[in-house]
């Protein structure tokens, strides 16, 4: 379970909130823990700097007045303000008046009164278990140091607003946890669904359904992918469509010259031919299908090396003058008795390193196809010649010409005008490549066509 993006994508965005959320909160608390501190021993000091100055003016009025009776003030003003806010006021020093009380709880700890100066420290005060924060106060008669009034506040009153504001924080997180959650399981939702309907559309296409329909993954990365993934469904549709085709082309191939064979032999077996000339007839046309069946395996046994590049090129000194006057030889007979005008052009004399045997395979099958296509009395031009870094044998004839239609498709295997197996210029083109050159194609409906074979020289 936890193996699917679908549970992992949500988990993984909720741990990274609730790490962020966790520093966050320790950072907050912290921060908030120092500033409740100072806070607390500002106010402690404001207060103790406050009952100290009553209690100096207190003082200096029992002296000038020598009424001994307003020292109510400061007494009362320290008993008010530990109704209200819970402190403890202490004094500590000499009594205010000789032989009299301070009227306040006097500190059981030793602290610096005499020097006048304020000051703040942490305690336990006689008799109570938790700790306090502290300041003093100096009270001063005609500038000099009395006394000094101390407030203190329970370290436990910080402790509570950092709980109480750890507990506000824990319930914010939570909420937005619980938001953060929601929107987690939305998006990762919305992430997720175009990789699994990707990787159930794989699963078809790897069952061999190629005609999947390929969810739109919408743009950036995982539409570019899907768009992807929909293109190679298409080629693996089209290249199983195309061995489909080409399965049943090689069997239909095959299957013509074995009919005729079959036929041929068992009209001679069965005695229905029994004169002489039919019979010889009967067997020219065997040997003939025979040898065209040796082409067509020899023919289809080239293009499945080829497929396969297990096919080996020599690498040999090819000279290409001498290889044109081969090929021109091939075929000045049947020039001759067709009365077809077959052209030799050298106009240079190249010596490469190639393969001579393909080479002058693939120049004779445009020459054959030329032949076929050219009518008697027309003209073929063979030629050789050489440009910066190639070298091009052409064969122009004064042929029909090739239909658009047909031209885009020539070079596929079985594709043929008729007549012919369709190999000649798929085994042609796949040499050129595997020879490291290219077939070049000028055509012109009712004039003729033109192949050029470029080498690199
Ligand atoms: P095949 O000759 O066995 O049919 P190819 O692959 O050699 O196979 O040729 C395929 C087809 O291309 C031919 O059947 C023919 O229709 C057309 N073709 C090839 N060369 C020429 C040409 N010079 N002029 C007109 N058509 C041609």
């Amino acid at each position: 379970m936890f193996s699917s993006l679908r549970v992992r994508l949500p988990l993984l965005f909720l741990a990274g909130i609730l790490l962020a959320g966790l520093i966050t909160t320790l950072i907050a608390i912290q921060l908030f823990r120092e500033f409740a501190h100072d806070e607390t021993l500002s106010q402690v000091r404001r207060e103790a700097n406050g009952i100290s100055l009553l209690y100096a003016d207190a003082i200096r009025e029992d002296f000038d007045a020598s009424q001994k009776n307003s020292r109510s003030a400061p007494t009362f003003a320290a008993a008010r303000l530990r109704e209200t806010t819970g402190d403890r006021i202490y004094y500590v020093g000499n009594p205010p008046f000789p032989g009299e009380k301070s009227g306040l709880p006097t500190l059981g700890q030793k602290i610096d009164w005499v020097s006048g100066k304020s000051l703040t420290f942490e305690f336990t005060p006689p008799g109570a278990q938790k700790a306090y924060y502290a300041a003093g106060s100096p009270v001063l008669f005609h500038g000099r140091a009395v006394g000094m009034i101390v407030v203190a506040k329970p370290k436990t009153d910080v402790n509570a607003r950092v709980f109480s504001l750890v507990w506000r924080l824990a319930v914010a997180g939570l909420l937005g946890l619980i938001v953060a959650g929601l929107l987690a399981f939305y998006l990762s939702r919305r992430l997720v669904r175009p990789v699994l309907a990707l990787s159930r559309a794989a699963d078809e296409v790897a069952g061999g359904n190629y005609a999947v329909a390929v969810p739109d993954g919408g743009a950036g990365e995982i539409g570019h992918l899907t768009e992807r993934f929909g293109e190679m469904a298409a080629k693996l549709a089209e290249a199983e469509t195309r061995e489909r085709n080409f399965l049943m082309s090689v069997s239909h191939e095959l299957r013509t010259p074995l009919t005729a064979i079959r036929g041929h032999v068992a009209a001679i077996a069965d005695g229905v031919v029994e004169d002489p000339d039919a019979q010889a007839h009967s067997l020219a046309i065997v040997a003939a299908e025979a040898a065209r069946l040796e082409r067509l395996v020899g023919d289809i046994l080239d293009l499945a090396k080829l497929d396969a590049h297990r096919f080996t090129v020599l690498r040999e000194e090819v000279d290409m003058e001498q290889l044109v006057g081969r090929a021109y030889e091939t075929f000045s007979e049947q020039a001759r008795e067709r009365g077809i005008a077959l052209q030799l052009e050298v106009r240079a004399a190249p010596v490469i390193v190639s393969d001579g045997d393909r080479v002058l395979q693939i120049v004779d099958n445009f020459l054959s196809n030329a032949f076929k296509a050219t009518p008697d009395g027309g003209r073929i031009d063979l030629a050789l010649s050489q440009t910066n870094g190639s070298v091009t044998v052409a064969v122009e004839d004064t042929g029909p010409g090739i239909k658009p239609e047909l031209r885009e498709r020539l070079f596929r295997p079985f594709v043929s005008g008729g007549g012919g197996t369709g190999l000649g210029l798929t085994i042609s083109r796949e040499l050129s490549t595997a020879l490291g050159g290219r077939i070049d194609l000028d055509t012109e409906l009712g004039k003729g066509s033109r192949f050029a074979l470029v080498l690199p020289a």
